[in-house]
């Protein structure tokens, strides 16, 4: 398959393999922060870290848009679905993420409300359009990548004149996020997370271009490379990231060039911002409350903004104590370092939101039997 194949070449990986074992300095240690779960995925579904030296280390981040969801967040889509009966769509993974009192999506609709998986925004937005008599509300998360759909529906509600559409919007920014890590207490003060890099993500790249990553460069001195999400692109970001690294640079590069330029997909950027601001706040689980770090739906739409429409509000709940996914997403933490890792917890019954996802890092390490390979 054009385009696939060709980035799955082991004879190539072989061959990056060697150059970035040659190439790394064998008396000191990288640790680059893959910030991406599509990244997290690939990672461990092609085995890149048996192919590297010692010395190299991959850091999972925050980038699964399930992972972060905060527990808060998910019991109001469980409200609105079981109190106000709405017809909550969302993205499948979304419904099984664990909320309060035992509760989920999933389990909601066990008991009786209306939640349907969905594959675009389009398709709740059909279903209001079918079904005038149903209240649909959209629950929408994700990062850059998936924000652009959200507003498309959105404006074509407000064209069509729909009065049982809305939107609960939970999408959240890629770069905020960067920062709270940079930021946070476990990488500036106690160097817990060694940080040598980033390999930048791909998908929201596209949307939101190489531009944004400039500032950690030049603010942190962290480099970061973006790379498409087969083996090959991680490999060659790695060997990336290991010549600035021993030539004492802090550039943005691109490996994803077939993909992603400096300024990004602009016309999706200003559908964005004619439809969304910022939030002031937004609770990230695992990285606490972010500054600016989430979008809400300008006054102009607050039509269709389940929040405004609802009476519904955010309420801070604690994870599961049993689970460590909030030190995983902070890169503190490996998954097999959760007590309850591959036994309470495992994709069948999730404990924790990095059990969820493909791209969560519990479920990647998993799903492809990497318990303990990492040092
Ligand atoms: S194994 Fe399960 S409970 Fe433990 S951190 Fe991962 S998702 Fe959370």
């Amino acid at each position: 398959m054009k385009y696939v194949d060709e980035f799955r070449d082991g004879e190539l990986a072989r061959g990056l393999a060697g150059a970035i074992a040659r190439e790394a300095a064998p008396d000191r240690t990288y640790s680059f922060m893959e910030f991406c779960g599509g990244h997290t995925h690939a990672i461990s579904r092609y085995g890149v870290t048996d192919l590297l030296p010692p010395g190299v280390k991959m850091i999972h981040g925050p980038g699964c848009p399930v992972c972060v969801l905060p527990i808060g967040r998910v019991d109001m889509a469980i409200e609105l679905a079981l109190e106000h009966k709405v017809t909550l769509c969302t993205y499948a993974d979304t419904v099984r993420v664990p909320a309060s009192k035992g509760l989920s999506l999933l389990k909601a609709k066990a008991r009786g409300a209306d939640i349907r998986m969905i594959y675009s925004a389009a398709d709740a937005l059909a279903l209001a359009q079918h079904h005038p008599e149903k209240q649909v509300v959209f629950f929408a998360i994700g990062f850059e990548t998936t924000t652009p759909p959200t507003a498309v529906v959105l404006k074509q509600a407000q064209a069509l004149g729909l009065t049982n559409f809305s939107v609960l919007c939970c999408h959240v920014l890629t770069p905020s996020a960067i920062s709270a890590i940079l930021e946070s207490p476990e990488v500036r003060q106690y160097g817990t997370v060694p940080l040598d890099g980033f390999v930048g993500p791909a998908h929201v790249s596209m949307v939101i271009g190489s531009r944004p990553y400039e500032f950690f460069a030049q603010e942190y001195r962290k480099p970061v490379v973006i790379a498409g999400f087969e083996p090959l692109d991680v490999m060659q970001a790695i060997l990336m990231l290991v010549r600035q690294v021993n030539q004492g640079r802090a550039e943005v590069e691109n490996e994803f060039s077939r993909a992603v330029t400096r300024d990004g997909n602009v016309k999706a950027q200003n559908l964005v911002a004619e439809v969304f601001e910022l939030r002031r706040e937004f609770e990230w689980r695992g990285l606490r409350s972010i500054p600016y770090s989430a979008l809400r739906i300008r006054e102009a739409f607050a039509a269709f903004d389940a929040e405004r429409r609802f009476p519904i509000g955010y309420h801070q709940v604690p994870d599961n104590k049993a689970c460590e996914c909030g030190a995983i997403l902070r890169g503190v933490k490996r998954p097999w370092e959760c007590k309850i890792f591959g036994t309470v917890c495992t994709p069948e019954t999730p404990m924790g939101s990095c059990m969820v996802s493909s791209e969560g890092a519990c479920a990647a390490h998993y799903t492809y039997g990497r318990f303990k390979q990492v040092a």
